[in-house]
């Protein structure tokens, strides 16, 4: 049977994800027998650009350059997913996304007005499905192993990926675990993506949301319970916004209007 081709590529991000799929050890080799890998650039210097039935992006996008790439993988891909918080939905670098003071804070950061970095014509960090179509998203910071591996052996086969549909705050109940939200604490389990094993509360430590936004989160409800709690609405914007990506800013729009 011939081999399907597969390909890695990094932007913007730690390249976590990368970490993950090296981690895999004996498995990975057995992912190398059912499929070439073509690009992976923490495994490999030999890296190939040409046409891939499954393109892997970790990372999101900052600079004109990377944009060219993504759009170079997008047309020579057929399926293409996005692996991680960064890729999936801006990340940490994406917090503050629309809020209009991107070149200021860029210059504040990397001083002398951020000459050193302009021949990389960076801009303000985006999720890749700013730009391209993405075909499925595998979150988490970084992703899970099991997840990766089920999605890859599931894609391979022609079928849709291996992806979990709860929140963290599921996980956290199968564990038994006292919830930290009624001693106060901030705790975003209900709006966060599962997968971590709610590998935070379980450690007495609130969820800040890494996996990134769950698929229906009821935002307007967790802010009340928030405000309830004596959060203020700068704190309990920032905390929302830390890792839920674009998606999160267009529900606190909302939330507010409202509140108007
Ligand atoms: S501690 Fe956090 S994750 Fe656990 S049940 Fe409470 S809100 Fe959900
Ligand atoms: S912050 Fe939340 S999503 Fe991230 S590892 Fe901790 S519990 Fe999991």
């Amino acid at each position: 049977m011939e081999k399907k081709k597969i390909g890695i590529y990094s932007y913007t991000g730690c390249s976590g994800e990368q970490f993950v799929i090296l981690e895999c050890g004996a498995e990975l080799f057995e992912l190398c027998d059912r499929a070439e890998i073509k690009s992976f650039p923490m495994a490999q210097s030999n890296n190939e650009y040409t046409t891939l039935d499954i393109a892997f992006l970790e990372g999101s996008i900052t600079t004109k350059k990377q944009k060219k790439e993504l759009a170079q993988v997008r047309s020579r891909s057929k399926l293409l997913v996005a692996m991680g918080t960064c890729a999936c939905f801006g990340g940490i670098q994406s917090m503050r996304l629309g809020e209009g003071e991107w070149k200021k804070r860029f210059q504040k950061v990397y001083g002398d007005d951020g000459k050193s970095f302009r021949t990389m014509e960076p801009f303000e960090s985006k999720p890749c499905d700013a730009f391209v179509k993405i075909d499925y998203y595998i979150p988490g910071c970084p992703m899970d192993k099991k997840q990766f591996l089920h999605s890859v052996a599931r894609m391979l086969n022609g079928n849709s990926p291996y992806l979990y549909q709860f929140p963290v705050c599921a996980e956290c109940k199968w564990k038994e675990n006292d919830c930290l939200l009624l001693r106060g604490l901030p705790c975003l389990g209900p709006l966060t993506r599962g997968g971590c094993g709610a590998a935070c509360p379980s450690y007495n430590l609130p969820c800040v949301g890494c996996w990134g936004p769950a698929e229906v989160p009821n935002v307007p409800s967790q802010y009340e319970l928030l405000v309830e709690k004596g959060y203020g609405p700068q704190e309990i914007q920032q905390k929302f916004r830390k890792f839920g990506g674009a998606p999160m800013v267009e529900r606190l729009k909302k939330i507010m209007e409202h509140m108007e």
